[in-house]
């Protein structure tokens, strides 16, 4: 399979679904990250931001990333932003597509969603990912097993260190949130997504 996640910043990917890539990896599918913003809001340089967010595709066994650099917290969502978008898609090709929420408290996460929906309008299977701002109303309908990939996920995580002191990437929040979801899904670590379309 040909995969596509996009994330907001440096990091998303990671924490909504890096536990799924790592197995689509494993499995031989190609995976490509999409990562709209520089981080430059976390506290560092976006340089450093960019390098940790290679460092963590590295990680993952992830080899192509398209970092496109918009400011971060100020991410635009007009036709040029879709165009550049779909330009990736349309050369990936993805069977299926990661994105984040629609529902997010982060500003830059409800405009990557809705940035993603328009370029990703061919592609048969997309899934919304969960993180520390997805809204209440956030109901998985999807689960992804990642039993044997926890360990990868964590990795790739701590590999954003500059990140590090911010609640949002609190390994032990992230992988209880995995651990619920597979308690729910009858496994022992899960991903949780809802589907915005799956055509099998
Ligand atoms: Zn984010």
């Amino acid at each position: 399979m040909n995969i596509v996640a996009i994330g907001a910043h440096p990091d998303d990917i990671e924490i909504g679904c890096g536990g799924a890539i790592a197995k689509h990896v494993s499995q031989g599918d190609t995976v490509t990250f999409i990562i709209m913003t520089d981080g430059s809001s976390g506290g560092v340089s976006s340089e450093v931001r960019e390098s940790e967010a290679r460092n963590a595709a590295k990680i993952l066994n992830v080899k192509e990333v398209h970092l496109l650099g918009y400011k971060d917290a100020s991410l635009p969502g007009d036709k040029s932003v879709i165009d550049q978008v779909e330009k990736i898609i349309l050369l990936a090709s993805p069977d299926r597509v990661y994105i984040p929420y629609h529902h997010e408290i982060h500003q830059d996460h409800r405009t990557t969603s809705a940035v993603a929906l328009s370029a990703c309008r061919n592609v048969r299977q997309i899934l919304m990912y969960e993180g520390p701002s997805t809204m209440s109303d956030f109901h998985v309908n999807y689960w992804i097993n990642i039993e044997g990939h926890t360990e990868k996920k964590a990795e790739s995580i701590r590999a954003h260190a500059s990140q590090g002191e911010k609640e949002i990437l609190k390994i032990d929040a992230i992988l209880g949130m995995n651990t619920f979801r597979g308690y729910q899904a009858r496994s022992t670590f899960a991903e949780g997504f809802v589907i915005s379309r799956f055509l099998e």
